[in-house]
Parts: C-alpha cells; structure tokens; sequence
C-alpha cells in the first residue's frame, strides 16, 4: 500500500484524457463538389447524376457513380438534361458523337425525370373582358 497516490494521478489523467477527447472539433464533412456541365451550378456530387464514357466510346447514365471512364456530372433536373441534349454539351465534354443507341439510352432515362420547373402556361387570360360586351341589339 504505498501508492494510492498513482492511482488517483492516474484517474485524473484519464479524466484529463476524456475532456480533452470530447474537444474535437466538429469539423465539417469534406463534401466533393460537381459543377453541372448544363446549367454550371455547382453542387454535392451526390446530388448530381453521372454520366459517362466508357474505355469504349460508350455515353451513358452512370448511377452508381462508379464506372470507369471519362465523366459529367448532370442536374437530376429534367431542363438541365434537355439543355445538355440539345446544345450537345455532352458530346463536347466527351468529344465524341453520341450513337443513336446511347442517345436512346439516355432519353429513356430522361423521360423518368421529373418536370420540376413548370411550365409557364402559354397564356394566363389577361385579357379580362372590361365588363360591358358592346353589343347593340
Ligand atoms: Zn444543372
């Protein structure tokens, strides 16, 4: 019985340890960034859709993020997709043509997505008759 002393050091010590293990500092998630090659928004790479280039010239959907080859990263918005489409943005981040069969690929996943922004209606009848038809009888 000759130290009792040690044992108290080193119950301090580890309390010493815990405070200074509940220190850490809350450091935000490293969260990799994707820039939308149609609309140049940059967001979450999570939130972005994948699409790629296959070794073979192949375009297409990648939604598991994991393919191999070149990619672009893509809105899950049906306007961005469509922008990309038609300004061919995909064809020029890949450098290549998009076969007939990719390009169905893609449209078919397209047509899944969601129309998030509405469409404007064509005319929202401002043209309010004022009251009186001028008719005379
Ligand atoms: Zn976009």
């Amino acid at each position: 019985m000759k130290k009792p002393k040690k044992s108290i050091d080193y119950a301090l010590r580890s309390q010493e340890m815990a405070k200074a293990g509940n220190k850490q500092p809350k450091r935000p998630k490293h969260v990799p960034l994707r820039t939308c090659i149609a609309c140049h928004e940059t967001k979450p790479k999570r939130e972005l859709l994948r699409v790629v280039r296959t070794p073979d010239g192949h375009v297409m959907l990648d939604p598991t993020g994991k393919k191999s080859g070149r990619g672009a990263y893509l809105c899950a918005r049906l306007s961005c997709w469509e922008n990309a489409l038609k300004k061919k943005r995909l064809e020029q981040e890949f450098e290549v043509t998009l076969s007939e069969e990719d390009r169905a690929g893609l449209d078919a996943f397209i047509a899944t997505l969601p129309r998030d922004e509405p469409v404007q209606p064509p005319e929202k009848a401002q043209k309010v008759p004022s009251g009186r038809k001028k008719t005379t009888s």
